[in-house]
Parts: C-alpha cells; sequence; structure tokens
C-alpha cells in the first residue's frame, strides 16, 4: 500500500473561468479512481497554476481547494505563459510527489489515457509522453500548421515526439534534474527528450475545446514554433552561413562574366542588374541579420538569469 506512487496532476490555467468548473471535478474523478483502484496514493493531487488570469479562474481554484482536499493551486504573479506557468507548477510538485502528469485545463487531451501512462511508469518508464493518434477535431489549418510545425523542427535537429504536446507523465526523478536546466528560454516538449531517462508514449485522441477560447491564435502559433526551433537548434544559423556561401560563389561568377564582358568591349548599360543584385543582397543580409539577431536576443535574455515567474500565492501551507 504505501508503495503506491503518488500523483500531481499539473494544470496551468489561464482565463479558464468557463471550463474549469466543467473539466476540474473530471481531473478529481481520475484521481479518485485511480486511489480506488490502488495505483496512485490518497496524498495525490490535482494542482491548477493560475497564469496571472484576468478573469475568475483563481477564485474559482481557491474555493475549488476549500471544497476537496485534493485540490491545490498556486497563482503566478502576472501572465508569464503556457510553458513557464507549466514549469511553475511542476517545479512545485516534485519535491511532494513522485509523478506529475501535466495536461490543459480545457478538456481537448482525453483524461483516460492517464491510467495507461501511470501503468508505464509502474512498469518502469520515467516519462510517457501523450501523442495524439489523429487530428480529427482540429481543423485543417490547424493541423495542417501543427504538423508542418512538428516536421520541420525535427528537420531543424531538434528531438521531439511527434504530434506531442504537453500532456505527459514525468518522475519528479527526472523533474530533479530538469531542475538543473537554467535557460530563461523554454520549450518543454524539447527539453524533456535532452533530459534522457527511459520513456514511451501512450496515444489517445483529442477532442475539442469543451468551452471557452484557444489562447494560441495563429500569431502565438508561431510564435512558439519560433520559439521552439531557436531555442533548440542553431540550424537555421547554418542554412544561413551556407546560403551565403551559395551567393558570394554566385556573385564570382557574375563578376567573372562582367570582366569579361568589359574587356571584350560590350560595357554594359543596364544599372537594373546592378540593381537588382543589389537589392537581392540588401535582402538576404537583413534576413540573416533578423536570425542572427534573434539568437544574440536569446543570449541577452539568459544572460539576465530573470526568474521565470514569481508565485504570488498559494492555497496550501509551504512546508508539510
Ligand atoms: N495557458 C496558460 N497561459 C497562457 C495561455 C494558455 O497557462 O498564457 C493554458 C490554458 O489555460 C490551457 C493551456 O495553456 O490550459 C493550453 O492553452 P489553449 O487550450 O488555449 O491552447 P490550444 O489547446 O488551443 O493549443
Ligand atoms: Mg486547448
Amino acid at each position: 500500500m504505501n508503495n503506491t506512487p503518488t500523483l500531481y496532476i499539473v494544470i496551468p490555467c489561464y482565463n479558464e473561468q468557463a471550463v474549469l468548473p466543467i473539466t476540474a471535478p473530471l481531473f478529481l474523478n481520475k484521481i479518485t479512481s485511480l486511489i480506488n483502484k490502488n495505483k496512485i496514493s490518497q496524498d495525490s493531487k490535482v494542482l491548477f497554476v493560475n497564469d496571472g488570469s484576468k478573469d475568475d479562474t483563481w477564485q474559482i481554484i481557491k474555493s475549488l481547494s476549500n471544497e476537496n482536499i485534493h485540490y491545490e493551486g498556486i497563482t503566478l504573479s502576472r501572465n508569464r505563459g503556457h510553458q513557464n506557468a507549466l514549469l511553475a507548477g511542476l517545479m512545485e510538485a516534485k519535491d511532494r510527489c513522485d509523478i506529475t502528469i501535466s495536461i490543459d485545463c480545457d478538456g481537448q487531451d482525453d483524461i483516460n489515457a492517464m491510467d495507461e501512462m501511470v501503468d508505464n511508469y509502474i512498469n518502469g518508464a520515467e516519462i510517457v509522453y501523450g501523442v495524439r493518434s489523429k487530428r480529427a477535431t482540429d481543423t485543417f489549418f490547424k493541423r495542417f500548421t501543427a504538423e508542418s510545425f512538428y516536421k520541420l523542427i525535427k528537420w531543424m535537429g531538434a528531438d521531439i515526439v511527434y504530434n506531442h504536446a504537453d500532456y505527459r507523465l514525468v518522475s519528479s526523478k527526472v523533474l530533479n534534474e530538469f531542475a538543473n536546466f537554467k535557460e530563461v528560454n523554454i520549450f518543454l516538449r524539447g527539453m524533456f527528450p535532452l533530459v534522457g531517462f527511459k520513456s514511451t508514449c501512450v496515444y489517445y485522441e483529442r477532442n475539442e475545446r469543451i468551452a471557452g477560447e484557444s489562447h494560441y491564435p495563429l500569431k502565438k502559433m508561431l510564435a512558439l514554433a519560433f520559439d521552439g526551433i531557436t531555442s533548440l537548434s542553431v540550424k537555421p544559423i547554418r542554412l544561413i552561413t551556407g546560403l551565403g556561401v551559395c551567393i558570394s560563389v554566385l556573385s564570382f561568377l557574375l563578376i567573372i562574366y562582367a570582366l569579361v564582358s568589359f574587356f571584350s568591349g560590350n560595357v554594359v548599360a543596364g544599372w537594373s542588374s546592378s540593381l537588382i543584385a543589389t537589392c537581392f543582397i540588401g535582402g538576404i543580409q537583413l534576413i540573416s541579420l533578423g536570425v542572427i539577431g534573434e539568437y544574440v536576443g536569446k543570449i541577452y535574455m539568459e544572460t539576465k538569469q530573470r526568474p521565470k515567474y514569481i508565485i504570488s500565492e498559494k492555497t496550501f501551507d509551504e512546508d508539510k
């Protein structure tokens, strides 16, 4: 009995007052059913992380935690984004549990996959990735952009699990090692494979959001993709170097051509060709500078070593 693992379900919430009252009991039911099956300990909890919501999310979390001992919550001092909120929850949970499962609070990820995740942990896996078996409920656009992103990031050399978002079981053993990753730009799904340990996948179907709206419009999705690539891979810089080399070779050939024309007397009258060349090179240079700037910016942020989040309140006592 006493060697059943303690599970913390970690759930980042940002402006989720519409879904939280619906999905919170589902998470609680899952915890109680796993406790009843003797798979996890009585101390298991649902830990909500309020990511500086502007609506009543934190009030809802506080009243939930008064209702049932299995509910707990922490709130960040301001909105820090999904990845930081999730990290705050995982770091909070790691010293008080054996396993964490991170999941969104909108009911899109099938919570029944948790049973299989816990089974896999019991059978020796330290990380279990939840993978969407198909994306039937996503719009064509979301599916297309998301799948292209996974392919692109893989091609860029980052090791991420295809069609896995942030629904995953991670043991406290892994989290303790993960705590040593001091970087500020975080992209969790790409970082856990870097920690190593035995891992496996569980497949599930993703549903539509139960209520409320997605916080990932195209702009944020692109930002996440761009951040993901530039925090995990330096391949874009290499591509630019390669492009630079190709263009230099081309330019060299052009110079030879121009010299030959000059000496053979066919003086080129056209300013257009030189204009085109200048613009072209100018464009390439600007793109290159932009991408390099992105990395320089990341280095700048990393050197500051700012805290990734600040917890301003908790529904439970610090030391227990
Ligand atoms: N979220 C968060 N902070 C943010 C944006 C989102 O904690 O700044 C949470 C949100 O409450 C949800 C999860 O991250 O639990 C995923 O967000 P969402 O469902 O909007 O994204 P999608 O599933 O559409 O990609
Ligand atoms: Mg969602």
